[in-house]
């Protein structure tokens, strides 16, 4: 695949910085590279009326704070019986990165009050049937000796399970072996929130300016190396062609075509596979009362790891909800907003064979997917009952979540294959990169962004004033967390207390 570059011709504006989507990923990229540079010129355009509208919004995520603290399926057992850690402790150091550019910016006044986007909210497991009580105690075991994990709590009485999560043990047959562990500083957090903020605040700055109904059509790389990309706003008077020096895809869903539009060869053999999403919503006070924690479960049999069930105290816009789910389905949209083109749209002869190869390879998950859209509220609630055995159907209600779409990969065996994390696609001459993937997501934008910045502004990181001001950002930057544990006690006493964490 050749870069397709262009000649100059009529450009409207020119920008250092081009930020494709409002959601958590640019907004956290452009209050990076104010702060490293303030005299940079960055534009932000954003396809729909507001900022934070698609995954980034409270309503279409689960808001979980990843930190490998609660979620089962970043710890599997392996074949000798043996539980792996190593994911967790990669997400939780690089959760830890996120909890400290926060800080930062709580502690200097460019994010508020740390409950308006982020409030302490234990995390827990849970777990049925003695296999499973047994794999939990190991997985404690081998996590809790671990500085990042040493408060993670485990226990196998019914009785201080009952104390961590009463609606989940009421009513549950005393014969029934059960166990559970608890972080106690775990978080919930509505990054539809913490966006919306991280973009006023850049509002104020000189040099930022947010262009909202304006979507990028498509992008071409100039000989001087320079993008020229078509803006597409509500109006024809409103299009325009902007001249950037660096791209950046944060499109979400609508990160794929995009980066398939610019022709880079790093974009070759990726596809997307969309996953919709819906959760169980109660709002009734004296329910939501009764729960103040994410209590994750184990994954159904066959299902994917982002259909994991959980029962969630959430707090959307200041207000308390009570979320289960998310139920995973099959679309073909890649945005909550997008159309049912986009999956057959995205299949080009590029990525031809990786799609082919993953879907022979998922027929099971694409059926599962489709059998789990046309569950009816009575089965969900069934599901839900497993969880909480007193649930009754009338109490909750269904609301859709957001899309996500999973990275399809070039293979040599299967020709293509599936995966579930986040990934950061990145042209060789470090003028373009894209941000692929849904999982852990939000969470670890912050080690995200510093992981573009490395990528596509090495000539800067050289520069002592930009090492000074991210090691202030970001104390842990250039260091390990899983290996530095006296560097991990110190950051992490002070995110807890900066971002109330801990009582
Ligand atoms: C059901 C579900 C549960 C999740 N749970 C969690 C969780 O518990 N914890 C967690 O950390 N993460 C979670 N995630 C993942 C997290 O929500 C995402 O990783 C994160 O919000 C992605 O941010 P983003 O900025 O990349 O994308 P988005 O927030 O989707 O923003 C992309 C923006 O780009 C805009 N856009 C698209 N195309 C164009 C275009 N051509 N031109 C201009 N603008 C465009 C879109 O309108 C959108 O506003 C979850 C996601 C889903 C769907």
């Amino acid at each position: 695949m050749r870069v397709k570059r262009l000649g100059r011709d009529v450009t409207d504006r020119q920008v250092d910085i081009l930020l494709v989507g409002g959601g958590v990923m640019s907004a956290t990229l452009g209050t990076m590279l104010q702060q490293l540079d303030p005299t940079l010129t960055i534009l932000m355009v954003e396809r729909l009326p507001q900022v934070a509208a698609e995954s980034s919004d409270g309503w279409n995520n689960a808001g979980t704070g990843h930190a490998g603290y609660c979620e089962l399926n970043y710890t599997p057992q392996l074949a000798d019986g043996k539980v792996e850690i190593k994911r967790a402790l990669s997400i939780n150091a690089a959760f830890e990165v996120s909890l400290q550019f926060w800080s930062w910016l709580v502690e200097n006044d460019l994010l508020p009050e740390p409950q308006q986007f982020i409030r302490p909210t234990p995390h827990e497991s849970f777990v049925w049937g003695a296999e499973n009580v047994e794999f939990l105690r190991q997985r404690h075991v081998a996590l809790s000796q671990h500085p990042l994990f040493k408060d993670m709590e485990f226990s196998d009485d019914p009785r201080v399970i009952a104390e961590w999560m009463p609606l989940v043990m009421g009513d549950r047959p005393a014969s029934q072996p059960v166990a559970a562990t608890r972080v106690a500083y775990g978080s919930d957090i509505d990054f539809g929130a913490l966006t919306r903020q991280l973009v006023q605040s850049l509002q104020t700055r000189t040099g930022f300016e947010l262009k909202t109904n304006t979507g990028v059509k498509s992008l071409r790389q100039l000989h001087n190396g320079r993008w020229r990309v078509q803006l597409k706003g509500k109006q024809a008077a409103d299009n325009q062609i902007v001249e950037a020096g660096f791209v950046f895809l944060g499109a979400g869903g609508g990160a794929l075509p995009l980066l398939q539009k610019s022709g880079i060869p790093e974009a070759r053999g990726y596809g997307g596979f969309p996953v919709s999403g819906l959760w169980l919503v109660c709002n009734k006070p004296e329910i939501i009362r009764q729960h103040q924690a994410k209590v994750y479960g184990k994954a159904p049999l066959g299902a994917p790891p982002m259909s994991v069930p959980h029962l969630d105290t959430r707090y959307i816009d200041g207000k308390p909800a009570l979320l289960f789910g998310p139920y995973a389905g099959f679309t073909t949209k890649f945005l909550k907003q997008g159309s049912w083109l986009n999956l057959p749209a995205s299949v080009k002869p590029r990525n031809l064979k990786s799609m082919l190869g993953a879907g022979r390879h998922n027929l099971d998950l694409t059926r599962y997917l489709i059998g789990e859209v046309f569950q009816s509220h009575s089965k969900r609630v069934e599901a839900l009952r497993q969880f909480y055995p007193q649930a009754r159907d009338e109490d909750w209600t269904l609301a859709k979540a957001g899309q996500r779409v999973q990275i399809i990969k070039r293979c040599d065996d299967k020709g293509g294959k599936l995966e579930f994390g986040t990934e950061i696609v990145a042209s060789a001459d470090g003028t373009l990169a894209a941000l692929l993937g849904a999982s852990p997501g939000a969470s670890t934008s912050v080690q995200a962004m510093l992981d573009v910045l490395q990528r596509c502004f090495k000539a800067r990181l050289q520069e002592t004033a930009w090492q000074q001001q991210l090691k202030a950002m970001v104390p842990s930057w250039g260091e390990s967390l899983i290996e530095d544990a006296a560097l991990l006690a110190q950051v992490r006493t002070r995110t807890l207390r900066t971002l109330k964490l801990q009582s």
